[in-house]
């Protein structure tokens, strides 16, 4: 039995192929996994759990639900777009809540899972917006204004980072590897698996004379794909379109 590793989703209405790709997912690939992880940014954004009622949302949240009813685990953590995700989607996808990073003996090789956005440090707007969003402050103040309003607030926000992204460079958008490699060490030269660049890849880092693997999701923006481990290691699988 594999465990299987999937993030940047980007789930909205608006794009029906991928919403099929992943219910079909859960149906078939994750349905015979261990266990399934989701490392952010399963949605395009969140804005708060008042809006699980909304039928798309509902339709995900019933999918995880009947992944994790049929007796796969299934763990979420934090992206960059959906951080506000709270205990109430918890319980209505029956998924359990991961920290970023969360480290884990699978099967046994410690595994370091992050979203990986805390990695991209060359990119100081967003690091400096990220201390300031994540607080519980921003966040409890978020959350006290109408759920209309909110919707609104994002949509502008992510207008804007789309023009940002359009004037930094490549580099500044990606992981940094020496801040890959301070991780690894902090937390005892694990293997790391992390999403959020979109740039699926692996590596091998050298950190203090231990090798590490870390691999990288790709994001579910042309078709899905996900990452399968066991015993003998990880492996990157697409889906069919
Ligand atoms: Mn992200």
């Amino acid at each position: 039995m594999t465990t299987l590793f999937i993030s940047d989703l980007h789930l909205c209405s608006d794009r029906p192929e991928i919403n099929r790709s992943f219910f079909g997912f859960l149906e078939h690939e994750a349905k015979s996994a261990r266990a399934l992880y989701i490392l952010g940014d399963l949605f395009e954004y969140w804005a708060g759990d008042d809006d699980l009622p909304d039928p798309f949302n509902a339709s995900v949240t019933g999918a995880l639900a009947r992944l994790a009813a049929s007796g796969v685990p299934v763990f979420l953590m934090h992206g960059n777009r959906d951080f506000v995700i709270g205990d109430a989607f918890a319980h209505a996808s029956g998924v359990t809540l991961l920290p970023d990073p969360a480290l884990l003996d699978l099967y046994g090789t410690p595994t370091l899972l992050m979203h990986g956005d805390t990695l991209c440090t060359l990119d100081r707007d967003y690091q400096a917006f990220r201390r300031e969003a994540r607080s519980e402050v921003w966040i409890r103040a978020m959350l006290a204004r109408p759920l209309s309003e909110r919707r609104a607030a994002i949509e502008a926000l992510r207008r804007q980072s789309e023009q940002e992204k359009r004037s930094k460079s490549e580099a500044i958008m990606d992981v940094d590897p020496s801040e890959a490699e301070a991780a690894l060490r902090r937390h005892g030269y694990p293997r790391l698996i992390h999403g959020h660049t979109h740039r699926p890849a692996f590596h091998r880092h050298s950190v203090d004379g231990h090798v590490c693997e870390r691999w990288v999701l790709a994001d579910w923006y042309q078709r899905g794909s996900y990452l399968a481990c066991d015993e003998s290691g990880c492996r990157a699988v697409q889906l069919s379109p």
